[in-house]
């Protein structure tokens, strides 16, 4: 989107806080998760709430302790389900997980800890090759595994369209890469999301308070259907 500045961006983030707790994918990571457990608990947020996915992976904490292949693994088909439950597809997602856990074991012995190593296109191609994970759960990872890459939830995509800038993840994401410093990724990652849930809401967004209203395609096209 033409005209939209780094500095807009940080002064409409500077609206939110960011409570990484409410973020489990981050939460996990800050607490020392194993890439193969942070990586769960990613998949565990697909088309769920963190607040669901939170209490899922909690359960799941709780029956294995550590979240390994073997562990997961060692559950039957039918106990999986039970801790998935509150989660949309559980049965469908409780297969994918065995599929992950069998695949990391397979090919990588049970751990997924040399990713942190790698080069940030070689990590994502051996991650997205794992069972359901896909791009958005492959940047997640890789961004608190300390990678350049920015991650385009639901939340951001649709800030992003009403701001002006449409296209596929990647489209997106690159716009994201290009506005912001690496060292931004994260934290703005995180404040887009925050700033999604409590002001550029999917229905009714608070556009009166937002800095951004002046260049923002939907808030442009709304006031003028108005005048
Ligand atoms: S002006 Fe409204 S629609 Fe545009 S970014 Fe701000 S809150 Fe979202």
């Amino acid at each position: 989107m033409e005209g939209l500045t780094r500095d807009d961006v940080l002064k409409a983030l500077s609206l939110v806080t960011v409570n990484e707790k409410e973020f489990l994918g981050r939460w996990v990571f800050i607490n020392n998760a194993s890439v193969f457990e942070g990586l769960v608990a990613v998949m565990l947020t697909q088309n769920t709430s963190d607040k669901v996915a939170t209490r899922v992976y909690e359960r799941l904490k709780e029956r294995l302790g550590l979240i390994t292949p073997n562990a997961i693994l060692s559950l039957s088909r039918g106990e999986l389900e039970n801790i998935l439950r509150p989660i949309g597809s559980f049965r469908q997602r409780a297969g994918r997980l065995i599929e992950l856990a069998t695949v990391v074991n397979e090919r990588y012995g049970g751990s997924l800890e040399f990713i942190r190593g790698m080069n940030t296109d070689e990590a994502k191609r051996i991650l997205m090759s794992l069972p359901g994970v896909g791009p958005k759960t492959a940047d997640v990872v890789l961004l608190n595994l300390g990678k350049p890459v920015f991650p385009v939830d639901t939340h951001i995509m649709r800030i992003s369209h009403r701001l002006g800038v449409v296209g596929s993840y990647e489209k997106v994401s690159a716009f994201w890469i290009k506005l912001l410093k690496p060292s931004e990724y994260l934290m703005v990652h995180l404040g887009l999301i925050a700033f999604g849930r409590a002001i550029c809401r999917s229905r009714k967004p608070l556009c009166g308070n937002c800095p951004l209203r002046v260049k923002c395609k939907y808030y442009i096209s709304t006031n003028q259907q108005h005048n």
